[in-house]
């Protein structure tokens, strides 16, 4: 028995009959770009997050892009992020043609480090993009209160984490804007790419969306330059079914990961290979399942001998990639996220994964840590 990474036929098998239905009823309507498929959506969406404005996009770098170029960041600015972290949030930053400043994460959340915000800001920063890593809530309550200080936009990068809470709140309602993806492998996915931009501003909603149309506004009059960012309709349509469920599969991401927390206590392992959860107060929304060992090289091996898959999030931090070697961090510069490179990987966390799946995970690495045991 084989437990793979990921497995998006268990949840399209199961949705076929609505999903098919929805890809109809766009290919009769026969509006594929914008049109009434993708405003349901955005509507649904932003009253999902708790938000006024939804804005559908091609993509999560691009709602990242757009709510940088709506707030009128470009060159000579600079927005603050952290080193671990998937690249698109800092080549969102980059794109702009702003500059990427990082701050490291807390070694034990794996979460931006807050105290370290006021050290990385300068006269020309202008937001702070603080990620929900994993689907787990970022502390934003202490960015905003760093970044009212210094008059600053905060943007959630909420890409991993549609419908996680913090307090009452959902991820997306809590800052100046929040930037989602579609990819099919998020919590919230299309059959392609997609993504989404979040504000309570309808200003920033208004810019996002002629920036979105290359720049049109009216039809045939560009007084900006924009793009193609545009979320198809078939996207929407889909999205729009997945979206009916996807409460449920939150709660079955978290009843997974609680199984995996019961039964790798009770095994005995140690008890440093659990990453820590999410405040209390806060709901995490397991887009990951992040482990860490020493010897996680080890481990990811033992578990792919037993037909277990993992995957590394993420192995190289942004500061050490090649395209920012221009920001001239060296190696030790973000010692937190630098070791969560070297020993952190994620198990499966899929919502139809099975308790039996979970047991052969959790089996499999009691094996690798007895042998390591043994062998000590
Ligand atoms: C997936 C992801 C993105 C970008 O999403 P795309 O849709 O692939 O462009 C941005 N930030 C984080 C943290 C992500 O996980």
């Amino acid at each position: 028995m084989k437990v793979p990474f990921v497995d998006l036929g268990r949840q399209h098998r199961r949705l076929s009959g609505e999903l098919r239905w929805a890809i109809d009823g766009v290919i009769e309507r026969g509006d594929f770009v914008l049109g009434e498929e993708l405003e349901r959506f955005e509507q649904e969406f932003a009253a999902f997050c708790g938000a006024r404005h939804a804005v559908g996009v091609d993509s999560g770098v691009s709602a990242l892009e757009l709510a940088l170029r709506a707030l009128g960041v470009g060159p000579g600015d600079e927005v603050v992020t952290v080193a671990n972290t998937f690249i698109a949030t800092v080549s969102a930053i980059a794109f702009t043609g702003a500059r990427p400043t990082l701050v490291d994460i807390q070694p034990d959340t794996l979460q931006m480090d807050v105290t370290q915000l006021e050290r990385a800001i300068t006269p020309r920063t202008r937001a702070i993009i603080p990620v929900h890593l994993y689907g787990c809530p970022a502390d934003v309550e202490a960015v905003a209160k760093v970044a009212a200080a210094y008059n600053l936009a905060v943007i959630e990068d909420a890409c991993q984490a549609h419908g996680a809470r913090v307090g009452g709140r959902r991820v997306g309602s809590l800052g100046t804007a929040a930037a989602f993806s579609f990819y099919p492998s998020k919590n919230l996915g299309a059959f392609g790419d997609g993504g989404m931009c979040v504000t309570n501003s309808a200003e920033l909603a208004h810019r996002m969306k002629i920036l979105r149309v290359h720049g049109a506004e009216p039809e045939d009059i560009h007084k900006v330059v924009g793009g193609n960012f545009r979320l198809d309709a078939l996207q929407a349509a889909i999205l729009r079914v997945k979206l009916r469920h996807l409460d449920d599969w939150s709660a079955a991401r978290r009843r997974n990961a609680d199984l995996y927390e019961r039964k790798i206590r009770a095994l005995g392992l140690p008890e440093s290979v659990l990453s820590t959860p999410a405040a209390r107060e806060s709901r995490h929304v397991f887009n990951q399942y992040v482990l860490r060992t020493p010897d996680r090289d080890g481990a990811v091996a033992a578990l792919a001998g037993r037909g277990i898959g993992t995957e590394i999030y993420y192995p190289l931090p942004l500061h050490l990639q090649p395209c920012f070697a221009n920001l001239g961090h060296g190696p030790g510069s973000f010692p937190a996220a630098e070791r969560a490179a070297r020993e952190t990987f994620a198990v499966p966390i899929y919502p139809e994964l099975t308790e039996a799946e979970i047991d052969l995970v959790v089996g499999a690495l009691a094996a690798h840590f007895e042998t390591k045991a043994h062998v000590a």
